[in-house]
């Protein structure tokens, strides 16, 4: 497979493949977009079966950014880093040194940050070789881990589901099955908690869902009953796809609202979910809070966490909006996110050729 070729290339303005043979450096970085400003994004260390998968993934993710910047009214632009291995295995300052080297080639078009498989330590490294580099703990304008502000984005986009669907402006006593209690998911958990909302949850991992289970008394499920709990509202939490033809005819809430990165496993399932009265809140919309708290670290603004939540806030507005004009349309919400998202781009593409020619 090229990359031309590809079935996930959307016009991205780069494509580099950046190789380092001492320290293994395999690597990927897709620019989808910088009408809006430089390409913001992660870095994900995954063990790719082969090149073709990591292509596909840097490119999916790459253009995911570029929406998820443009509908958070970032200037920002989409990009994305994959580097093929183990991140319990290959994993090594040297390598982390050689992929902020890579980075640092781009000239800035491209700003990294943890994703899967990278922590905030990785990113200190990485810092140690390129400027263009977000999600730091060190520094003036630090923003720190992200997934606070990412599972607060998610809790208000779940209060504006919640408005829209269930004509409701508090969650007390309603249900949310949240699937993966990580990073985001134990936070969520915990916000909801407060707001009075029943939990049930699942992870693989059974120390997560005890300390859940205790702290928040919520109830355990196992990870193959989770999305269809006679809930309120489900949010995926973990892993992306888990959308599909064989998840959605099960699911018994009104509402999906979580953080996954593509949760739908093809475009059509927005559709099936539409078409089962369920209301979906587009994944990028949901869990940008992450995101935004990373732009102002690249602006070089250090907002106190009040301004900061004040600006992830701004998502229960936005998708207010994108449920409206979905109901109104007749189509599915993530349909209407990403004809939102590529005018934003489309519009800042021609401002940007108009100054260029004016100059
Ligand atoms: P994480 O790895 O800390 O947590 C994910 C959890 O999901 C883990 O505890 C894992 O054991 C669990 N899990 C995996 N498969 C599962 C399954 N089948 N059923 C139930 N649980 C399962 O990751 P995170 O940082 O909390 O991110 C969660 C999701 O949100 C990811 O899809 C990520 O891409 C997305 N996201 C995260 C951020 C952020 O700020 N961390 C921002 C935007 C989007």
């Amino acid at each position: 497979m090229g990359v031309f070729s590809a079935e996930a290339f959307d016009n991205h303005e780069v494509v580099a493949f950046g190789n380092d043979a001492e320290t293994g450096l395999r690597s990927i970085i897709a620019v989808h977009s910088t009408a809006l400003g430089p390409a913001a994004g992660g870095c994900r260390m995954w063990p790719y079966a082969g090149e073709d998968e990591a292509i596909r993934d840097v490119l999916r993710l790459a253009r995911g950014m570029s929406y998820k910047n443009a509908m958070a009214g970032l200037n920002l632009g989409g990009g994305k880093a994959v580097i093929i291995g183990d991140s319990r295995k290959h994993k090594t300052p040297e390598l982390m040194r050689a992929f902020g080297r890579f980075v640092d080639t781009l000239g800035g078009k491209y700003i990294t940050a943890e994703d899967v498989g990278m922590s905030v330590a990785d990113m200190e490294v990485v810092a140690g070789e390129t400027k263009y580099v977000g999600g730091l703990t060190t520094g003036q304008f630090a923003s720190g881990d992200p997934s606070p502000l990412t599972a607060h984005g998610v809790f208000v986009g779940i209060r504006a589901a919640v408005r829209h669907k269930l004509g409701r402006d508090d969650l007390e006593g309603l249900t949310v099955a949240v699937q993966g209690v990580g990073h985001v998911g134990y936070k969520l958990c915990k916000m909801l908690h407060q707001a009075g909302a029943k939990l049930i949850v699942a992870d693989i991992y059974p120390d997560l869902v005890e300390q859940a289970a205790k702290e928040f008394s919520a109830i355990a499920v196992s990870v193959d009953e989770i999305l269809s709990q006679g809930a309120d509202v489900v949010a995926p939490c973990a892993l992306g796809a888990i959308l599909d033809d064989a998840s959605i005819p099960k699911i018994k809430a009104a509402i999906v609202a979580g953080a996954a990165n593509n949760q739908l496993a093809r475009d059509e399932h927005g559709e099936a979910l539409r078409q089962r009265g369920i209301l979906y809140a587009p994944d990028y919309v949901i869990n940008a809070g992450g995101i935004i708290n990373i732009a102002f670290e690249v602006e070089g603004v250090k907002p106190t966490r009040q301004e900061a939540e004040k600006r992830v806030e701004t998502i229960y507005g936005t998708l207010l909006e994108v449920f409206e004009k979905a109901d109104a349309e007749g189509r599915p919400t993530h349909e209407v996110a990403d004809a939102v998202a590529r005018a934003r781009i489309a519009a800042a593409h021609e401002r940007k050729i108009k100054e260029f020619r004016a100059a």
